[in-house]
């Protein structure tokens, strides 16, 4: 059935890079006879699922949306996709993506952009566009992103679905084409909150083979649902709701806080402070990392490599200049430079000391309320082709959701509505470290 709605629909969204016929179809009738014979019980078997094309898949093409890396097929197994599988997940395809999770839009892939099948001519956000796409437009049920500053939360919000970014070191990292290794975290797209905690419950958990990979005393986010919000306090930082955020998305989630109120929870307005350093701190950090993370891709050990060059040098440097787009190419010279003798000091290791001083931040609210209620972006889906002339412009619209990865949180979005204009409207949940469970119980509540 997946399958079917893919042909139909793939043509028009393009949220898929590669579907995996043969392969799902093969792989759904092994799971149905372990179904049959009671090997495989988990609530998830049988199960297609889309998984973002930076998440390497054993025998399966990984392209990161990027020339580089159009050709590559993985020899082994990202451990959240190999969770899946072992759950009797079907993956059915890899989704399109900004190159290398680089953008808000999904347009900075090399294979061209996804459409928002919530809303035609606009943009999915990014950078999981496709796998968010990919569930808005009912071919699957669920699909993997990956957030390293919104890339879950964002999209989410721009095609209304429900979408999580877990605590830094809940899921395995091992087998992820890391954008920004201490802020990237993969995380579960779906079509409701009930499905994203039975996925979080697939795939969170300790990975010897992710030096990050966090032991955590519990797990069991679907029992969450069960529980109800009466008595959580919930702080609506005032600086996000100022000028900048636009009517509607502010509407609608004012009103979705109502329903937390009349659940029992106590919604309050609260102070944040610091929100105008999470942009320039999170792009020092972003990028810094970013540069270094690139630097494999050389020509030599993966992927694309130019036709024609005279020396070893020379072939890198056309490797590099033929395989990366505009905005890889953009932020690898933004992340050297902050990295570089003479200018370390004065940026990357003072955006390490404000992301410091944002964590007190949150550590503060935190020590008095149970979560923050905030927007997920500063408006809904830009038409397709707006946000590309000006980068600027495109990362200042992070601000809601970088903070998040900044200091490691667990951040969900959830729809709430529409805007005028008939576009989704997103709700983002952040919590303090491990209460993932709570970001659930509350999310349910507002459905
Ligand atoms: N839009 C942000 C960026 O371009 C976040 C991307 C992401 O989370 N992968 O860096």
């Amino acid at each position: 059935q997946a399958l079917a709605e893919i042909r139909e629909k793939d043509g028009e969204i393009h949220a898929f890079l590669t579907v995996d016929e043969e392969g799902a179809l093969r792989k759904a009738e092994e799971i149905q006879k372990k179904i049959d014979a009671g090997e495989l019980t988990g609530p998830l078997a049988g199960v297609p699922i889309a998984v973002k094309d930076n998440i390497c898949t054993k025998g399966l093409r990984t392209t990161c949306a990027s020339r580089i890396l159009e050709n590559f097929v993985p020899t082994y197994q990202a451990e959240a996709a190999d969770r899946l599988e072992k759950a009797g997940m079907v993956i059915i395809g890899k989704t399109n993506m900004d190159e290398f999770a680089m953008g808000s839009t999904t347009e900075t892939s090399a294979f061209g952009p996804t459409q928002n099948p919530a809303a035609p001519g606009h943009v999915p956000g990014g950078s999981s566009g496709g796998s968010c796409a990919a569930v808005a437009s009912g071919m699957v049920p669920l699909a993997l992103g990956s957030d390293t500053g919104g890339s879950i939360r964002q999209p989410s919000s721009f095609c209304g679905v429900t979408g999580m970014k877990p605590t830094y070191g809940t899921v395995s990292r091992y087998g992820l084409i890391a954008y920004g290794s201490s802020l990237d975290q993969i995380g579960p797209v779906a079509g409701n909150v009930a499905d994203c905690a039975a996925l979080l419950d697939v795939i969170a958990a300790y990975d010897e083979k992710d030096s990050t990979s966090m032991k955590r005393d519990r797990y069991g986010f679907s029992d969450a649902l069960k529980k109800d919000v009466k008595g959580m306090k919930i702080g609506i930082p005032k600086e996000y709701f100022g000028d900048g955020l636009a009517k509607d998305v502010k509407d609608r989630i004012l009103e979705a806080a109502e329903l937390l109120k009349n659940a029992g929870a106590q919604v309050e307005e609260c102070h944040l402070g610091l929100i105008d350093y999470a942009i320039p701190t999170y792009y020092v950090i972003a990028c810094a990392e970013a540069s270094s993370n690139l630097e494999r891709f050389d020509g030599v050990k993966y992927g694309y490599r130019a036709a024609d060059y005279e020396d070893l040098d020379d072939m890198y440097k056309k490797s590099r200049s033929e395989g990366f787009g505009p905005e890889v190419k953009r932020r690898i010279m933004l992340g050297s430079f902050v990295l570089s003798s003479g200018y370390y000091d004065a940026y990357y290791l003072k955006a390490l000391r404000v992301k410091a001083l944002i964590k007190e931040a949150f550590d503060r609210v935190f020590s008095e309320y149970d979560m923050i209620l905030a927007p997920a972006a500063p408006d809904t889906a830009p038409r397709m082709g707006s946000s590309l002339e000006d980068p600027l412009k495109m990362y200042l619209s992070d601000i809601y959701t970088v903070s998040v990865n900044l200091c490691g949180l667990p951040g969900i979005t959830i729809p709430v509505g529409k805007d005028r204009n008939g576009l989704p409207v997103g709700m983002q949940l952040i919590g303090n470290r491990c209460e993932e469970a709570k970001l659930l119980q509350a999310a349910y509540t507002c459905e």
